[in-house]
């Protein structure tokens, strides 16, 4: 017999939380004053931890080997253990902090100790990240970028066939917070044949979903499209900071170099596939004349149910902004619907060649603009390359970004009938060169 979820968490502030309410459960990695990092999991304005809720004998079978896992302030392991330790770990979590708990005074009397205020906490990368793979299925990012530099041909012909991606930096990935510090490189001024060195002046975001890997495959055997889902360990936001000006530079004939791995960062939360379920839509069919995807990419139940609907939006507060107290500016609202592959063809595709994937690895999904403006994912697109200033209400203008410009990643999953959840923020202010 099934049982019944509880809707309601005795945690009072989860209830009707913008991104943490009882169903989400996302997990992080936290410490608490300089604290060794533990594994907790976000429950409205605060974090339970799930090491000391270990030690007061609160998990048993499968759930508690969940939580042995993730010992050491890393998620790697638990990752590894796959969809039936996520799912252990989540239904024990709904009944201990479900409103009909019958362990709610013992955690209560441990007080912060085992459910310390999220404003107490300082959140951690939540795996090592061995390696990290920046992908470009936002097709409308992909025409708009094309368009740019194309105007007739803005998609290049392999697009509709391979998830296009390069191989990232995961040595520069960091948590929500992290300050960005402006790169210096190599430019070619326009109308110039050499280039000059100095700080990026072309500094953007791109607003991508970050997918973290679960269980790996073993070098030389590849993960079938419809065991792919299997391997997604969970989701987060993730900020892929670009500098502009030295990407058009290096980027002929491999792609991205230096313009991409001075900083990347990450929303902390791990927010589950499990939590994601009522999230689930079909992938958008194919517009009319474009090809299938190829066999080993095709399974039918990803593409009845592979796709996810999640509201994507990004804020700009610039110093000024700040002092003036003005709300932050919305640059974006977008939608992870705007994925031309789905994350399980990513994984797919990534392992076909017999490529090991590890767990905690890290996938970026690419820039996820939508058709319309307003929509768009990068300044790059909002100003059309720096042609098409945009205006604050501050009087400051922004072609790219400035010192002291924070950049606020959000995402939000609505349905009708079922409770909302967010991601938490993924948040980056600029800094000077150096
Ligand atoms: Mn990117």
């Amino acid at each position: 017999m099934t049982q019944v979820s509880p809707a309601r968490s005795w945690v009072a502030s989860a209830n009707g939380h913008a991104d943490f309410p009882l169903q989400n459960l996302p997990l992080g990695v936290f410490s608490v004053d300089g604290g060794a990092p533990r594994s907790g999991v976000a429950i409205g304005d605060h974090v339970f931890d799930l090491q000391a809720a270990l030690q007061a004998g609160l998990f048993d079978g499968t759930a508690r080997e969940a939580v042995e896992a993730m010992s050491g302030g890393q998620l790697n392991a638990f990752f590894e253990l796959g969809r039936p330790a996520r799912v252990a770990l989540r239904e024990r979590l709904l009944a201990l902090l479900g409103e009909d708990s019958a362990q709610r005074e013992l955690i209560l009397t441990q007080g912060a100790k085992m459910l310390p205020l999220a404003t107490d906490c300082q959140m951690h990368l939540p795996a090592k990240i061995n390696d990290y793979t920046d992908f470009y299925v936002g097709i409308e990012h992909a025409q708009n970028v094309g368009k740019l530099f194309r105007p007739d041909n803005p998609l290049l012909p392999n697009y509709k066939y391979v998830p296009i991606g390069y191989h990232g930096r995961a040595s520069t990935i960091r948590p929500s917070g992290t300050e960005v510090r402006r790169p210096k490189g190599q430019t070619l001024p326009a109308g110039q044949s050499e280039p000059t060195f100095g700080p990026c002046a072309r500094l953007d975001y791109e607003l991508e979903l970050g997918i973290w890997i679960g269980k790996g495959n073993a070098l030389g055997e590849p993960i079938a499209i419809g065991d792919a889902a299997e391997h997604i360990g969970g989701f987060c936001l993730l900020n892929d900071w670009s500098a502009r000006d030295i990407q058009a530079w290096e980027y002929q004939p491999l792609g991205p170099f230096l313009s991409k791995s001075f900083l990347t960062s990450i929303s902390p939360w791990v927010v589950t596939a499990e939590a994601l379920e009522p999230f689930r839509r079909p992938q958008p069919a194919r517009p009319e004349g474009d090809p299938q995807p190829l066999p080993y990419l095709l399974d039918k139940r990803d593409q009845d149910g592979g796709a996810f609907d999640i509201e994507l939006e990004v804020l700009l507060l610039t110093e000024t902004m700040r002092e003036q107290n003005l709300p932050a500016h919305r640059l974006t609202l977008s939608n992870t619907r705007y994925m031309y592959w789905t994350v399980a063809q990513m994984v797919a595709h990534h392992s076909v060649n017999g490529c090991q994937l590890q767990a905690g690895d890290l996938f970026g999904s690419g820039t996820l603009s939508g058709p319309e403006s307003g929509q768009f994912g990068s300044l790059l697109e909002i100003t059309e390359g720096g042609k098409k200033p945009i205006e604050l209400a501050s009087g400051e203008v922004r072609k790219f970004l400035e010192d002291g410009d924070e950049i606020i990643l959000r995402a939000r999953c609505s349905r009708e009938g079922v409770a909302s959840i967010g991601f938490g923020e993924c948040r980056g202010k600029i800094l000077p060169a150096r």
